[in-house]
Formats: structure tokens, C-alpha cells, sequence
């Protein structure tokens, strides 16, 4: 049987990117991916500018640019009582735009495969073994052999499960998704409005659908939907996606021959719209640090590097994450914060601009 290189459990942006940057370094590379793409997916769609670069390397800036999309223009909190503040997210081609993760997962999934990966879909992985190369199991009793994993398989990673390295999930909220037909006037704006409830995140994706989130307690989750029928006039039969946890502990990203990247190493608040990045940029620094080791360099020190470069991509921005955290968990805290922006817009001017700026 084959050896991989390198095997990658999930093929989402996170897995997608990592395989496309090992084939291109001439490992041979190995996905494994539950789902057959295209497949839609619990998101808000919106890719934050810092996206750019690493698709840039990828080849596919264009290409995304092509898909039907939305340019995102301005973001727009509002209130539980309906006041609301409106700031202008920065111009440009390379700036915040929305597109399907049906399209945007499936253009990266294929990017991979074309420079030269395996890429096996509709596979799932059951069972892992290590004994210096790792073997691994599939639902359907396939076995594949590879020297390096990657678990780039989601907030409830099965890899990480399997290593006993999943923290105790807090299923302290959940979220609800679907696309539904866009609103007339509704303009190229992100809206995150705070309701009794919860929150709702919507944006366009196109220039026919809107991205629809709700998040919420469990218990609450039934009235965010209700609010959401009226608010939207939405038939009662409408498909909605689901997922929890929002939030979790980090697992750490380096172990000896296995790696986190993505939402496998770190769930962060959805609310700020980060996650696509986050996955696309730790799975090419997860691939850099493979293709080190086996090009020769020290194991342990490829590992720290990549263990840095990570804690460095959320440096300066976790903050925002924790602070977006407790708006939404609270949303009255949430929504006493727009209200104050709207005498003092400055701060979350500030905040906005925190997250949109464009990383190298
Ligand atoms: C409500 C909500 C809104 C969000 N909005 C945004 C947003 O607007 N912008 C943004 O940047 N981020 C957003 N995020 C976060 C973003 O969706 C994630 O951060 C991103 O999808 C992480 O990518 P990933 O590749 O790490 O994981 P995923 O995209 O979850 O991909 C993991 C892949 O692994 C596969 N898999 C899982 N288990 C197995 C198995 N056992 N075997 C094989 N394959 C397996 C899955 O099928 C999946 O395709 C949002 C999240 C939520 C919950």
C-alpha cells in the first residue's frame, strides 16, 4: 500500500489550502473528505481582505473574483430596540467580499487535486493508528498510510477526538443557516443585528440570495427562527443548515507527526467574520513546516516555527474576538455598545478596522 507524504483529514479551506501548498511542493499528498462537493456549509460567506494574499499563492484570487459574488461596502449594527450605526468597510478589489462556500470549497478543493493531490471525497474517517507512519480507517474499511497527518477537520475534529485531544465541547449556543432570496433595497451591506435572543448575520452573497445566520441558546433558538419567518416572510418548509459549538478551547497545533490547523486548532467568534482566513493561512503554514522536515530540516524546530507563526496569525486580534464573544452572549451588553458608538463612532470604527485590515 501507498505512503503518503502526508495525509489531510477535511477538505475544507483549511485542508484545501494545505494540500494545495504540499502538492505544489512536490509531496505526495493525500485528502480525505466526508462530504461530496459541492456541498453548502454553516457560514456567513464573507471573506475577510486578509484572504487575499494566500489566495494570491494559491492562484485563485482571480478566479473567486470571477464566481458571482457580492462587494461588501459597509457593515451595519443594529440594535435589540432598532437603532443602528452604519461604518464603511474599506473600497477596492481587495477588499470584503461575499461568495458561497459551495463555490469557494470546491474551486480550493479542485485547486488542490489539479497541482497534483489525492483528493478522495464522500470518505470518512473512523479510525487512526500510529506507530511511527499512520494508518488510517474509513467508515467503508479502506486503510491509508501516510507519514505526516493533519487534522483539518472542523470544530469537532474526529482526529482530534480519536487522539483524545477534543476539549469538552460548551454547547452553550448553536447556529442556524440558510440562503434565502435577497430583500429589495438590500444593498452590499453586512448587517450583524442583536436581537432578545441572540444574533442574526446577514449578507448578500450575490446578487439574488442573501446569507442568513442566526445565532442563539438552544432553548432560544426556535424564536430566533420565528423572528426570522416574520422578519423575512420565509415559508415554514425552508431547509436551514446547523452547527455548535460557536466556541471551544484551542487544541494545541503541533504534536510530533500530527498537526491542527483551521477549526480543528481554534474556533473563533463567528461574528467576526475571520475563520475562512484563519483556516487558509494555517494550512500553508502547516505546509511549509512539512515540506522543511522533509527536506531535512530539525523536526522540533520546524514544529516551534510553525507553533509561532500560528499564535502569531491571532496575535493583536483575539481581543476583538473575546470582546465580540460577550456582545453576542450578551446582547444587551451588545446593543448598549452600538448605541454609545452611535454618539462615539470611533471605537468601533477602530474595531471594524481591526478586523478587515489586510494581513501580508
Ligand atoms: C454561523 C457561522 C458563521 C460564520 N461566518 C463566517 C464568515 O462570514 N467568514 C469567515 O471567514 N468565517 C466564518 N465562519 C467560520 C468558518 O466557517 C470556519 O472558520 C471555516 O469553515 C473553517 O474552515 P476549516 O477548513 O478549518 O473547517 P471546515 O470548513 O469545517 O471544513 C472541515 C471539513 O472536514 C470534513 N470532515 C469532518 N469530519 C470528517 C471526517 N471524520 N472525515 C473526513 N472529513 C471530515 C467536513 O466535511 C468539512 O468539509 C462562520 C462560522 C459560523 C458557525
Amino acid at each position: 500500500m501507498e505512503a503518503f507524504d502526508i495525509a489531510i483529514v477535511g477538505g475544507g479551506p483549511a485542508g484545501s489550502s494545505c494540500a494545495a501548498f504540499c502538492a505544489l511542493s512536490g509531496l505526495r499528498t493525500l485528502v480525505l473528505e466526508r462530504e461530496i462537493f459541492p456541498r453548502e456549509k454553516v457560514c456567513g460567506d464573507c471573506l475577510n481582505p486578509s484572504c487575499w494574499p494566500v489566495l494570491e499563492r494559491l492562484g485563485l484570487a482571480q478566479q473567486v473574483r470571477n464566481f458571482p459574488h457580492s462587494k461588501l461596502a459597509s457593515v451595519e449594527f443594529i440594535t435589540i430596540d432598532g437603532p443602528k450605526v452604519g461604518i464603511d468597510l474599506p473600497p477596492g478589489g481587495d477588499g470584503e467580499l461575499s461568495v458561497k462556500r459551495s463555490l469557494f470549497d470546491a474551486l480550493l478543493l479542485k485547486r488542490a487535486r489539479d497541482l497534483g493531490a489525492h483528493v478522495r471525497e464522500g470518505t470518512i474517517v473512523t479510525a487512526l493508528a500510529d506507530s511511527g507512519n499512520w494508518k488510517i480507517e474509513t467508515q467503508t474499511g479502506e486503510s491509508f498510510f501516510a507519514r505526516t497527518l493533519i487534522g483539518a477537520d472542523g470544530r469537532n475534529s474526529t482526529v482530534a477526538r480519536l487522539r483524545n485531544l477534543l476539549p469538552h465541547p460548551r454547547r452553550e449556543r448553536v447556529a442556524l443557516q440558510t440562503h434565502i432570496p435577497l430583500p429589495r433595497n438590500f444593498g452590499r451591506r453586512v448587517v450583524l443585528q442583536f436581537l432578545r435572543e441572540g444574533y442574526s448575520g446577514q449578507a448578500p452573497v450575490d446578487e439574488t440570495e442573501l446569507n442568513l445566520c442566526l445565532v442563539g441558546t438552544p432553548p432560544a433558538i426556535s424564536k430566533l427562527r420565528q423572528w426570522a419567518n416574520r422578519h423575512f416572510e420565509i415559508g415554514a418548509d425552508q431547509p436551514w443548515r446547523t452547527i455548535t459549538p460557536l466556541t471551544r478551547s484551542p487544541v494545541p497545533c503541533a504534536h510530533e507527526n500530527l498537526l491542527f490547523i483551521g477549526d480543528a486548532a481554534r474556533v473563533v467568534e463567528p461574528f467576526t467574520g475571520e475563520g475562512i482566513y484563519y483556516a487558509l493561512r494555517s494550512g500553508e503554514l502547516a505546509a511549509d513546516a512539512i515540506t522543511k522536515i522533509i527536506r531535512g530540516k530539525h523536526r522540533q524546530s520546524a514544529l516551534q516555527e510553525f507553533t509561532r507563526a500560528c499564535a502569531e496569525m491571532y496575535r493583536g486580534r483575539l481581543w476583538v474576538n473575546r470582546l465580540a464573544r460577550a456582545a453576542v452572549l450578551w446582547p444587551r451588553v451588545g446593543s448598549f455598545f452600538v448605541h454609545t458608538a452611535r454618539i462615539q463612532p470611533a471605537i468601533l470604527k477602530l474595531l471594524t478596522a481591526k478586523i478587515v485590515s489586510r494581513e501580508l
